[in-house]
């Protein structure tokens, strides 16, 4: 061991370094970007993900299908975290901002193979970063919280693509009320107060925006009114049985004096909780623990209609609505703790097909609430694969509006921004020095890639339509777009498709950060193969897609 090296790595551990790690590294990175390419845009076309255990996913949707993939390579991981912070952040744009990063990869190995040293594109990289920003807020277009107009655009161009389009008018519209309701007074979007819930049966078109809380469960006695009105309302956080220490007692239960001593001691403990609250004045009860079958009964003699085990995310929401203070010990509950709502009525939505074990037959609404705005959209749809992929382009849908709200701010999409951002930072680069300027101009060429794909996926020409854009851009219609439908440029503020300025903005920053991440990088080490090319045979080996596609294991194997 006199002269080697100093062995600090296991056998097993492989080390990668230089211009072969990045290269590994670029080419894991792109190829995650590349197969989610075809999905951009409302022509894009959708994939069927089939897992081991044979669950099928369907959808158009970037996050989805990048976490249903099981993608397994450290870069590429990079590369579906940009995904993920894109959905996390705005909840639309996923697609775009990978295939941005993939873009920037590819132009990067590019310059790599003349020579340009990794510094030089980074640095240049977020140059151009900075400048698209600039260019973006410059293009941007104001927006007013009360202009139902183009919010219902803003959430229609989110939903595009997603099999929603049928009833897109009438999603977008109940998205729109549903935001807005939910917009608190420091102007940010409380988005937890509104609920997406799924009811199969029916089609698209009969899905509505529920002014109030769904809740499918049912009250523990059949007894009990599923139709109050003013209701107050206790939530409570624990349960109405007998204590633990009474339990234990029975052991010791001898004769039929003692029995019945026990039995009595039992009821009047529950009793005591009833009695309290009575007392307080709940009419309606949500109890986060069981509520004992005696209890429930004189909780029906008083009138009082009670949920158990009701999960802590419905109890805090209709704590919130309600104006409840949640209570954990009956003792103290006066009727100060009660919120109130004005009606809580059942209303009977069939739902089909029982894809989940609870079937919801019948569902209380909790309405006419003192907070303002929780809603629910209420979503229904024939199969579940179409309930699912409608639920996700309401949820993003739902993301876009509120930043739309919060910001204030939109661009026209269509490739438009892309185009606009691209020419400016060719003209930027004229006055970056040195081999900085060669990665602002590929960035500028990367940027094109967006505009590009979404006309190839509407089966246009890309190349006409990209030279048409720019020289659109050039004679300054800062907002003409390609209308995905025709293929024709068009004002994408008439055309109604219009996107929030944080989808664009926070797209380019997690695109940059995870294609620098990546660039910066010049070892790799490694506890198993990560080897580019070779498939991974223990896993699965389900036969996952030939070539260049390595470090993507078990769950691609059923891409069609
Ligand atoms: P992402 O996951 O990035 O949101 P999408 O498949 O939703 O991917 O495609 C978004 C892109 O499609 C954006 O550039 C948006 O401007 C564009 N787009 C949406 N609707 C239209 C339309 N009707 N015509 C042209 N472009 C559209
Ligand atoms: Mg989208």
């Amino acid at each position: 061991m006199a002269d080697g090296p100093m062995v600090v790595l296991s056998d097993e551990s492989q080390r990668t370094s230089g211009e072969d790690a990045r290269s590994m590294n670029l080419e894991a990175g792109r190829a995650v970007a590349e197969t989610i390419r075809t999905t951009l845009g409302p022509r894009g076309m959708d994939k069927m993900l089939v897992d081991q255990g044979g669950n099928v996913v369907i959808t158009n949707d970037g996050v989805t299908l990048l976490e249903e993939m099981d993608v397994d390579h450290p870069a590429a991981d990079m590369i579906v975290d940009v995904a993920t912070t894109q959905e996390e952040e705005v909840g639309d744009g996923t697609t775009s901002a990978v295939i941005l990063a993939g873009a920037l990869l590819a132009n990067a190995e590019e310059l790599l193979e003349q020579d340009i040293h990794p510094t030089s594109i980074v640095a240049g990289y977020r140059h151009a970063a900075e400048t698209v920003t600039e260019v973006f807020e410059d293009i941007a277009t104001e927006v007013d919280p009360d202009d139902t107009e183009v919010l219902e655009q803003v959430a229609g161009t989110a939903m595009t693509g997603k099999g929603a389009e049928t009833a897109k008018d009438l999603l977008s519209s109940m998205v729109v009320s549903a935001v807005r309701a939910a917009v608190r007074e420091d102007g940010t979007v409380d988005q937890d107060a509104v609920d997406v819930r799924q009811f199969y049966g029916a089609s698209i078109d009969d899905s509505e925006f529920v002014d109030g809380i769904l809740f499918d469960i049912e009250p523990v006695h059949q007894n009990m009114s599923r139709n109050l009105e003013d209701a107050n309302v206790l939530v409570y956080e624990g349960d109405i049985e007998v204590s633990e220490s009474e339990v234990g007692a029975e052991a010791s239960v001898g004769d039929m004096t003692d029995l019945q001593g026990f039995v009595e001691r039992e009821q009047s403990e529950l009793a005591d909780k009833v009695d309290k609250i009575v007392e307080a004045g709940a009419d309606v009860v949500l109890a986060d623990g069981g509520i004992d079958e005696y209890a429930a009964e004189l909780l029906v003699e008083n009138g009082i209609t009670a949920f158990r085990r009701v999960d802590d995310d419905k109890r805090q929401r209709v704590a919130a609505a309600t104006g409840a203070e949640r209570v954990g010990d009956l003792k103290l509950l006066t009727s100060e703790h009660l919120g109130h709502a004005g009606s809580v009525h059942e209303r009977v939505i069939r739902d089909v097909t029982v894809r989940r074990q609870a079937d919801h037959e019948s569902t209380v609404v909790f309405g006419d609430l003192p907070e303002e705005g929780v809603g629910t959209i209420l979503l229904r749809g024939g199969t579940e694969h179409v309930l699912d992929e409608v639920e996700r382009a309401v949820v993003d849908s739902i993301g876009v509006v509120s930043a739309a709200i919060e910001d204030g701010n939109v661009l026209p999409g269509g490739g438009a921004p892309e185009i606009e951002a691209s020419l400016a930072l060719r003209e930027e680069a004229d006055s970056v020095e040195g081999r900085e300027q060669l990665a602002v101009e590929a960035f500028a060429e990367a940027f094109e890639d967006g505009p590009r794909t979404l006309a190839e996926n509407a089966g246009h020409d890309a190349i006409d339509a990209l030279v048409d854009m720019t020289a659109r851009h050039d004679a300054g219609d800062v907002n003409v777009g390609i209308d995905a439908d025709t293929g024709e440029l068009v004002e994408m503020f008439e055309d109604g498709v219009v996107e929030p300025l944080r989808v664009k903005t926070t797209a380019v920053n997690s695109a940059v950060d995870a294609s620098t991440m990546i660039l910066r990088i010049d070892d790799v080490v490694s506890a198993g193969d990560l080897s580019v090319g070779g498939e991974d045979e223990e896993e699965g080996g389900a036969g996952g897609p030939p070539g260049g596609m390595g470090g993507m294991g078990g769950g691609m194997g059923g891409m069609m």
